[in-house]
């Protein structure tokens, strides 16, 4: 074998099968319980934030899962956030509008100081400040995130920052941003990694004194949006560890967020599938419930047996991370795999529905639309390809 095999590495690490962290997935059915299609059908119709189910998931703590208690959070491994977002998923609810928390509050833990954790963790925990926008992505750089060209200049102890950011979901719900800008620029730096540096944004502050947000209409609810950045003033206090330093930070959150946002794939998956299964049997037509037909029941079998490999992989994954085991590879692959199963699923689930699909009432075109996101953010496939030719392959970097 000349190429890294991940298959062949020796790790010792425990694989739960089936209904792990079962409590916690009852307690998180019995939330999404109380809000049925109809709640979020209302909030497609009018572009709204589900700020009750956040709400209602901040109390229950599900939000601080991954925040250690001494910072008031609950302090649990990384498979049971992974197990809470699919579990919202597989209940037809949404965890797209809360599931920046998880993914971004890691960078404020690994690389904030001690100062930041105190000041800023207990309060997500509680709910009280929502960290829910991630500022990375720019209009006219895209996926080549070095070159992005929001600038931070240090003046005396504050930060001037310019730029903008598209895409930036949930900015117009959420107190804090994590902001990526460049604070030394790239002809002056010896790699395009080096330079770049992570900033905190109080948003309560920074709305209409430097900063606009401009909401996206958008295929799917997501609350996204564009924001422009003039002049604005951040205290040096919120810059998160060291200047120059922010790309090797964001990349190190990488790993769990593919994990997590792969679980969130097998959770729209399983209840996408489950729909068309309940369908197949009670449809008849021709005299026979439409799961009779081969033609039907095949593509279900196999989105079942996509998303089952799939969940194997978030598990090896998670399993490999929680060990402090190398996990990239397995993360990327882990995400490659449940986003094409979960759009697997809802597209054999769609054509199962035949006219029924294109139905409001039937959710199943709402949550067509919402899994093809999982393709293109919050990294596209290519970019995940690109990693594992470059990275288990051997082959040459691609770009
Ligand atoms: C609904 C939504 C929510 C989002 N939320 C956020 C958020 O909260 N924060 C944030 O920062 N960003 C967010 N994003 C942005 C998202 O991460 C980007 O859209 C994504 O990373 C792709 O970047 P791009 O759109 O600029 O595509 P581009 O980089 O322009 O790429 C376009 C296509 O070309 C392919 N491509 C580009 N270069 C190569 C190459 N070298 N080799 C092969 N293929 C290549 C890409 O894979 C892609 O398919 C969101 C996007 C959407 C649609």
């Amino acid at each position: 074998m000349n190429y890294h095999d991940t298959s062949t590495e020796v790790a010792e690490v425990t694989v739960v099968l089936g209904e792990d962290f079962h409590e916690l997935r009852d307690s998180v059915r019995r939330i999404c319980q109380k809000f049925p299609g109809e709640y979020w059908r209302a909030l497609d119709d009018n572009s709204g934030y589900p700020t009750e189910f956040v709400a209602a998931l901040t109390e229950a703590g599900f939000l601080g899962a991954l925040i250690p208690e001494e910072y008031g959070g609950s302090g649990l491994p990384l498979r049971a956030a992974a197990v809470i977002l699919e579990e919202i998923n597989a209940s037809g609810c949404s965890a797209s509008p809360a599931h920046a928390q998880m993914y971004i509050m890691g960078t404020l833990l690994r690389h904030g100081s001690e100062q930041q954790k105190r000041k800023y963790l207990p309060e997500i925990a509680s709910g009280r400040l929502r960290l829910q926008a991630f500022g990375v992505t720019e209009p006219n750089t895209g996926s080549d995130t070095t070159q992005l060209k929001t600038r931070a200049d240090r003046q005396g102890d504050h930060y001037i920052i310019n730029g903008q950011k598209v895409w930036t979901s949930r900015a117009l719900h959420s107190d804090l941003m994590l902001l990526l800008a460049r604070t030394t620029p790239i002809d002056q730096v010896k790699r395009r990694t080096d330079g770049l540096s992570v900033f905190l944004i109080d948003l309560r502050e920074a709305k209409g004194n430097g900063v606009e947000i401009r909401p996206i209409k958008a295929m799917i609810n997501h609350n996204t949006t564009e924001v422009f950045i003039e002049n604005l003033r951040v205290p040096a206090a919120n810059l998160i560890g060291e200047e120059g330093q922010g790309f090797r930070y964001i990349l190190d959150g990488m790993n769990a967020e593919r994990i997590l946002v792969a679980s969130e794939c097998v959770g729209d998956g399983r209840w996408l599938l489950n729909k068309g299964v309940a369908y197949a049997n009670e449809r008849q037509v021709f005299g026979r419930p439409i799961g009779q037909n081969q033609g039907i029941q095949f593509p279900l079998a196999r989105a079942y047996a996509e998303l089952e490999a799939a969940d194997m992989m978030c598990r090896r994954a998670a399993a490999l991370f929680q060990a402090g085991l190398p996990c990239g590879p397995d993360a990327n692959i882990a995400k490659l795999l449940a986003s094409e199963a979960t759009w697997k699923a809802a597209d054999t689930t769609f054509q199962t529905h035949g006219g029924f699909a294109f139905a409001q009432e039937y959710d199943v075109e709402r949550k067509w639309r919402e899994v093809r996101i999982y393709q293109t953010a919050p990294i596209s496939t290519n970019m995940v390809l690109a990693y594992v030719a470059q990275h288990v392959l051997g082959l040459p970097r691609s770009y």
